[in-house]
């Protein structure tokens, strides 16, 4: 496989004792526009989660849809009383919709996973066996893909490589949001106070020994991938600028370098001057240098532009995610938060 890079906490060994005895299980679904998967996703999850232990949970977060999923939810809860539902008042993203779960879900081990079956619920109960055999984290990067259009496979090897370059967490390539995490994690990830959430990016900064499973990403059950070229590449941008500094820096370098090169071109037509006398013609490379001189300014301010931009966000201090709507599993009416 291509550019294969481990997490860096990524162990040889699960620091944890082997877990046994019974355990609370919750399954966590972000849900934008899923009318059409919603259905066959519970009739896939229930029977999975119902094998591996009686007391679980399927939180299901509505990211303000425009189509019928609440509806769907809400028809199965009546009969699943296991099922939990959050319903934003608008769309937030995806990754304000795993943040939400984070912040409600009460499993032992947590299992985060999207509702359009392209990751195969059947993998939770290898999921909870490396979980049970003591890791962290189990994450599920994708045998291939074969599924996603040449583009968009192509764009997210590279960011994955360069990230891994730059960032100060490395993140395991080919892992997208499938993935479980044990109570302790979650923990952890509930203190990160950030608004631009990165979560793979965090899932990779908290730690904790992390394992990985290979799996068959399928394609989409119904509807389309709501992530299109441009999206990816803004989240690509918050992904770089929440973990690294290295855009930032980089600058400073290029400044040293230009200042050198410049300091030798004038040296040199210094001497020339002084050899061979003035020599007025120059027009086209004074223009030149003013133009790439310029370029270079432009595209150092951009970058701090980017890194401004995202600071107004935190000082702003809004809340991640608002909720018209909290009905959880074998819980008091909740406050939503
Ligand atoms: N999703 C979400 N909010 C959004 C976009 C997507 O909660 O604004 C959910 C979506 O319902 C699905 C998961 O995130 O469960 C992954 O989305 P999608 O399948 O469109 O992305 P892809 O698989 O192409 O990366
Ligand atoms: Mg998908």
């Amino acid at each position: 496989m291509d550019g294969v890079v481990k997490a860096s906490s990524e162990t040889a060994r699960p620091a944890h004792p082997p877990r046994e005895g019974p355990f609370r299980l919750s399954v966590i679904v972000p849900m934008f526009n899923e009318e059409g998967s919603a259905d066959a996703f519970f009739d896939a999850v229930l029977p999975v989660a119902a094998r591996l232990t009686d007391d679980f949970e399927i939180l299901c977060i509505d990211d303000g849809s425009s189509d019928a999923t609440a509806e769907r939810v809400r028809e199965r809860m009546a009969a699943e009383p296991r099922i939990g539902f959050i319903q934003f008042s608008r769309n937030f993203g995806k990754e304000a919709a795993l943040t939400a779960a984070l912040d409600h879900c009460e499993g032992d081990a947590v299992v985060s996973i999207d509702a359009d079956l392209q990751m195969r619920p059947e993998v939770i109960a290898d999921m909870v066996a490396k979980w049970r055999e003591g890791w962290d984290v189990v994450a599920a990067t994708r045998a291939d893909r074969a599924t996603d259009s040449g583009p968009r496979a192509f764009f997210s090897r590279r960011f994955y490589r360069y990230f891994n370059r730059i960032a100060d967490t490395p993140i395991p390539p080919e892992t997208g949001d499938f993935r479980l995490l044990d109570r302790q994690v979650v923990m952890a990830l509930r203190q990160l106070p950030e608004r631009t959430r990165f979560m793979k990016g965090l899932f990779a900064w908290v730690g904790f020994t992390t394992t990985t499973i290979a799996y068959d990403h399928g394609e989409r059950h119904a509807g389309t991938s709501s992530f299109k070229l441009w999206k990816l590449w803004n989240f690509a941008l918050d992904g770089i600028t929440s973990f690294s500094t290295f855009p930032l820096r980089v600058w400073s370098y290029v400044g040293f370098a230009t200042a050198f090169l410049a300091f030798v071109y004038g040296s040199w037509i210094v001497i020339r001057t002084l050899i061979f006398g003035i020599d007025v013609p120059g027009y086209a490379s004074l223009l030149v240098f003013i133009l790439f001189l310029g370029g270079i300014q432009l595209i150092s301010l951009g970058v701090m532009g980017e890194y401004v931009g995202r600071l107004l966000t935190e000082t702003k201090r809004r809340p991640i995610y608002l909720a018209r709507r909290v009905e959880l599993p074998g819980r008091d009416e909740e406050a939503p938060r």
